[in-house]
């Protein structure tokens, strides 16, 4: 792999500019297409424990987590994509792609830490048997997803994203990037600056706007997260 040399993160692949949906595998193409960095989208487990792409807890109004996946695929995404699982997504994810990280987002639980736990298990299995590690960058909200991810595979590349941990302690715990909002990084500059001590890698979401852009390309960030993954890259070249 020789990952693009750009900051661009599409988030939910590069949706707008052209009208997909949100966390299909016709944005995750788009991003791809267009030479992104990496390609962000959100994993969440079914009752039956199948592994899906979505953002929201709901799909069609059914609760994901409480659904079984025969259930979802009664309705599709508004292009007429079904339902991605995560196979089907991580296999188009790296199809002609030597380029774009597959920024893989695994939802905590809304059930509790331990079914957290086993999702992230899960998904690591999963993308172990489909050889896909090499493009995979984790990233979650829920901090003891990560340190499972961390314990079950010393070599992962994870980042954290709620924004309330250092980053001389995100290193002590084994995480490798801080994947903050942008408003963290104002309210707490410092932060810049010790990410970089500690070889945390540093990302911002979701910045769509040119100004904070410009900002975070001049602080140095490694990765910035957008819905505008078109304006970014011009932007930074
Ligand atoms: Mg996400």
């Amino acid at each position: 792999m020789t990952f693009a040399k750009n900051t661009v993160v599409a988030h939910r692949g590069a949706f707008k500019k052209n009208g997909f949906p949100e966390n299909s595998i016709a944005s995750l193409r788009e991003a791809i297409r267009l030479g992104c960095t990496g390609a962000e989208f959100d994993v969440r487990m079914t009752a039956d424990d199948s592994l899906i792409i979505n953002h929201d807890p709901h799909f069609n109004k059914l609760e994901i987590e409480k659904t079984e996946y025969k259930a979802l695929t009664a309705f599709t995404l508004s292009n007429g994509e079904k339902l991605p699982t995560l196979q089907e997504y991580l296999q188009a994810g790296m199809q002609q792609n030597k380029q774009t990280r597959l920024v893989l987002e695994i939802k905590p639980s809304g059930i509790n830490k331990d079914r957290g736990r086993l999702i992230a298990a899960r998904v690591l299995e999963l993308v172990k048997e489909l050889k896909a590690t090499p493009w995979i960058v984790y990233i979650s909200f829920d901090y003891e997803i990560l340190k499972e991810l961390r314990r079950l595979d010393p070599a992962a590349s994870l980042q954290y994203l709620e924004g309330n941990i250092a980053p001389a302690q995100l290193k002590a715990d084994g995480i490798n990037g801080a994947d903050y909002h942008f408003s963290v990084f104002k309210t707490k500059p410092h932060w810049i600056k010790e990410a970089k001590e500690n070889g945390i890698a540093l990302n911002a979401w979701t910045v769509n706007d040119s100004t904070t852009m410009n900002w975070l390309l001049k602080e140095g960030f490694d990765f910035i997260t957008t819905n505008e993954p078109e304006m970014l890259m011009q932007i930074a070249n």
